[in-house]
């Protein structure tokens, strides 16, 4: 090992052999690690202690409405991209618990119920997965209003990034330039090199943390053959992209659509069934649900994950205010590529293809985005011809 005091931006190696020793050190400073592997045919976030519960030698087909497993010709263990889960279930869980009440002798108590958060270290985190990250930090914690629980689970994160070195069937980062190549946020950030024998990890640190936890794994000093084998792969990789969109004036495009014909037609064809925001890592909205045990002794007040799709989350005073589907799929789209910027300064979508993949109708964002641009390019066409 090179005992080399590492700093923030420094770019180390290290070998495939020798990979374990980072979710061992991870572990000795009583981190749980939670990571990709493979479960029910997909590849999800689950914990684990040993790296080869990681999907080695497997990558993902995707495409509208499909994912399949498929064996690599290789022993990669970061082969393919996003699965159906994203890190907000452990950032925002599906399921949270706000506060519960316990009869006593003399009437109730009231508790809060912000549990000490699990410290998780994320293996595996995509570039456009930190910038998700980065979006529900905005509305969790940069706002009016801090979410306490949110607070509390963000703060106790490693964060280990993997660029990617492949792109996915309905990727479209590149476009959104929110990858494929980890920028920010994060500890330490790997870019998986495997040719012929060679199998390295390029590390780059982003954090004293990520220095520290290098400092105990066995590494050695990046030669520039290293980093610009690394640097060639994410490189492909932008090329590689599955989707592409063009995000030019898109907040302008989408606010003089509001009676563009397809939302008639998407109205026809999305069955409401809110795949898309369960699976989105940005998607954050909630509703509140109340419990009560048998006895009557206690009760809860849970936060859960809800949708723009469903009819209870836009009924307000008596009435649906959204009721056609094709007002629920407009208020969805709208927000990740025009109100969201209004509110946040910055996209709600980052280009993760999860919403295309996980689809039951086959309804791929970047093409309905397309049919607009296309019709109303062609509208302005006809308009400029005649003057
Ligand atoms: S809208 Fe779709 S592509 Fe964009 S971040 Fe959400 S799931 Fe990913
Ligand atoms: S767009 Fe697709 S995933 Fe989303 S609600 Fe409609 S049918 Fe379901």
């Amino acid at each position: 090992m090179v005992n080399l005091l590492l700093e923030n931006g420094d770019l180390v190696v290290i070998e495939q052999s020798d990979f374990q020793q980072l979710l061992d050190v991870l572990a000795e400073r009583t981190y749980q690690v939670v990571g990709p592997t493979i479960r029910d045919s997909a590849i999800i976030y689950d914990e684990m202690t040993s790296y080869t519960k990681l999907p080695i030698g497997w990558t993902d087909v995707q495409g509208k409405g499909t994912y399949r497993l498929k064996r690599r010709e290789d022993d990669a263990l970061f082969g393919y991209t996003v699965g159906p889960h994203s890190w907000k279930k452990y950032l925002h869980p599906p399921v949270s618990y706000l506060w519960r009440t316990n009869t006593t002798a003399d009437g109730f108590q009231v508790t809060t119920a912000i549990e000490e958060p699990p410290k998780l270290a994320f293996i595996g985190v995509r570039a456009c997965e930190l910038q998700a990250i980065a979006a529900q930090d905005q509305v969790f914690l940069q706002g009016r209003f801090v979410d306490a629980d949110y607070k509390a689970r963000r703060e106790n994160i490693f964060v280990v990034a993997v660029n990617c070195v492949q792109a996915g069937g309905t990727c479209f980062c590149a476009s959104l330039k929110t990858g494929p190549k980890a920028t920010s946020g994060f500890d330490l950030a790997l870019t998986e090199v495997l040719t012929g024998t060679n199998h390295y990890f390029l590390v780059e640190i982003g954090s004293s943390a990520g220095a520290d936890v290098m400092q105990a794994v066995t590494h050695q000093p990046a030669s520039p053959a290293q980093i610009e084998a690394a640097e060639a792969l994410v490189e492909a990789t932008t090329q590689q992209m599955g989707r592409t969109l063009e995000p030019l004036d898109l907040k302008e495009l989408l606010y003089n659509s509001y009676e563009h014909p397809q939302w008639d037609e998407l109205g026809e064809r999305c069955l409401g069934c809110g795949s898309c925001t369960m699976v989105c890592p940005t998607c954050f909205c909630t509703t509140t649900h109340d419990t009560i045990d048998v006895t009557g002794e206690t009760t809860a007040h849970s936060k859960k994950w809800d949708s723009c799709f469903t009819m209870t989350f836009s009924y307000i005073h008596g009435g649906n205010v959204r009721t056609p589907l094709r007002s629920r799929y407009r208020q969805w789209l709208m927000h990740k590529f025009a109100t969201w910027l209004d509110q946040f300064g910055r996209s709600g979508c980052v280009g993760c293809g999860r919403c295309i993949t996980w689809c039951p109708a086959y309804i791929d964002i970047t093409e309905e985005i397309r049919a607009i641009q296309e019709s109303t390019n062609k509208q302005e066409e006809k308009i400029g011809g005649k003057l």
